[in-house]
Formats: C-alpha cells, sequence, structure tokens
C-alpha cells in the first residue's frame, strides 16, 4: 500500500497529515508575511531615489544583511537577534511552550505568529474536507494559503504584491486548461478580464466623482485572479460579499473607534475572503439565491 493510497482509503490519516503539514505551510507563511514587504521596500528604494525622503520598513538602526530574501537569513528574534533554533520554530508548540517568549531575551513574540499557523491548517482542513482527496483539493490549497498571505500583508502594509497575485492568475486559467477545476476555459478567461476591468471601472469612476483613491491597482489584480479560479459567474457573488463586509465593517470603525474616513481601509482582506468562500460554496449560493428568485416570481 502506498501513502497514496492510505490517504484515498482513510480520510483520518489524510486530515493529520494534512494539519501537521499545513501548521508548517503557516509557519512559512507567517515568513513571506513578515519579510516580502521589506523585500519590495528594499527594491523600490534601491530603484528610486525619491522614495528615500519617505520612512523606511527597516529603521536605519537595524541594517538588513545583504542577502535577504524568504529563505535566507534564518529567522531571528527581532529584539535581540538572537537566531530562532529549529526546536523554537515548531509551529503553535513552540509558542505555548515559550509562553510567547523569546527563549533569550524574553521579549514577547506576538500571538499572530501562532494564529496565523493554526488559521491555515484549519482553513486547510476544511478544504481538504469539502474536495476530498483530490487534485482539485491540493489546487484549492495553494489559493487558500496565498489568500491568507495577501490579506495580512494587504492588512499591514496597504498592499497586495504582484509576487503573489500574477502567479496566482496565470495559474488559476492553466488549472482550468488542464481540467483540474471543473470550469471552462472560455469562463475564467473573461473572468479573470472582468474582474480587472470592473474594479478598474469603479476606481476611475471614484476618482472621477471624489478626487480619491477608493482601492489600489492590487485588488483589480486579485480580482482578476479570483475571476481566473472560478469563472465570470461568481464574481457577482465575491463583489457583493465583500462590498458589503467591507462597508459594515468600514461604517462600525468610523462609529465605534471614530476612525477617520479618509484613511483607506484595505480592501484586499474582504475580496480574498469573499472569495475564499465563493470557492468553496459559490455554487451553492447562486442556487439558492436562483431557489429563492424562481420561488419569489
Ligand atoms: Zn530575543
Amino acid at each position: 500500500m502506498t501513502i497514496l493510497d492510505l490517504f484515498s482509503t482513510s480520510p483520518a490519516w489524510f486530515i493529520t497529515t494534512l494539519v501537521i503539514f499545513t501548521l508548517l505551510i503557516g509557519s512559512f507563511l507567517n515568513v513571506v508575511i513578515y519579510r516580502l514587504p521589506i523585500m519590495l521596500d528594499r527594491d523600490w528604494r534601491m530603484q528610486s531615489q525619491e522614495l528615500l525622503a519617505t520612512p523606511s520598513l527597516t529603521s536605519a538602526d537595524k541594517p538588513l544583511p545583504p542577502k535577504y530574501n524568504i529563505m535566507v537569513p534564518r529567522s531571528a528574534c527581532p529584539h535581540c537577534g538572537k537566531q530562532i533554533t529549529a526546536l523554537q520554530n515548531i509551529p503553535l508548540i513552540s509558542w505555548l511552550l515559550l509562553k510567547g517568549k523569546c527563549a533569550n531575551c524574553k521579549a514577547r513574540i506576538s500571538i499572530r505568529y501562532p494564529i496565523i499557523e493554526a488559521c491555515t491548517a484549519l482553513l486547510s482542513v476544511i478544504v481538504a474536507l469539502k474536495f476530498g482527496f483530490t487534485l482539485h483539493t491540493a489546487a484549492v490549497l495553494i489559493l487558500t494559503w496565498c489568500l491568507i498571505a495577501l490579506s495580512v500583508i494587504d492588512f499591514d502594509h496597504q498592499i497586495l504584491p504582484d509576487q503573489i497575485t500574477l502567479p496566482l492568475l496565470w495559474l488559476g486559467l492553466l488549472l482550468s486548461v488542464f481540467k483540474v477545476l471543473p470550469i471552462s476555459t472560455s469562463d475564467v478567461i473573461v473572468g479573470a478580464a472582468l474582474g480587472y476591468l470592473s474594479l478598474w471601472l469603479v476606481y476611475h469612476l471614484f476618482k472621477l466623482a471624489t478626487g480619491k483613491e477608493g482601492m489600489g491597482y492590487g485588488d483589480f489584480k486579485l480580482l482578476a485572479a479570483l475571476g481566473a479560479w472560478m469563472g465570470w459567474k461568481l464574481l457577482s457573488v465575491i463583489i457583493l460579499f465583500s462590498a458589503l463586509t467591507g462597508a459594515i465593517v468600514g461604517i462600525a470603525l468610523i462609529v465605534l473607534r471614530g476612525r477617520d474616513r479618509n484613511i483607506p481601509i484595505p480592501f484586499g482582506p474582504y475580496l480574498a475572503a469573499a472569495g475564499w468562500i465563493a470557492m468553496l460554496w459559490g455554487n451553492d449560493i447562486t442556487d439558492a439565491y436562483l431557489r429563492m428568485i424562481h420561488v419569489a416570481s
């Protein structure tokens, strides 16, 4: 019996292995979320002298090593700089054993790290339970992990890096061509194009009317990617869900916390969440909606 047979015949083994594997993925996403914006910031600074006048993500007293990417250097405590050992880097467990403190200097380690690891595992299990031990699951897992990274990066820095959105878009188109996802290629091409153009249009109309920028180009690319994964039919569900939750949360923040209404609220996390829900239950939602209209008429 191969490991693949074991996974297809025993869901318990599959899910247990998936939880362990995706906790590690969550730990990797933490690195991406932390480092990718810093890497981009450094690139932009190197390319553009004009940007030097704005504050940097990396303060001048903590210069980056010459080689700095997702893999190098090894993770270290941001407070004391002590390298994190393999034992201290076990997702979730290390944070609990260290009681959320650096083993060396006892500085607090944000609870965000274990939360992102746990969320990655939880959402991955939901995907696996929905689509089973299939290639479809593998594809949707990749989408899920990218959406988690994009949401947190957008929340922190109001950027949706092209380094994630564009490969996601091309991958979505290919998955349809190779029949991994059950949506026609013409549907996903139209989905990608309409996803981009619809938000592009909203952006320019909004800017024309108010003189303000309501969202960024990253949002258009993210919706294009979601259209490339799900086809144009689910775009309306995604836009409706993300706009509704975005508006509710935005108004709540302005009313409850007195947030300045001119500070832009990142739209990426809402798009990502709505896109993920549409990927899993979009067809159920549209079916239920159509039934409802049918009953009403
Ligand atoms: Zn430390």
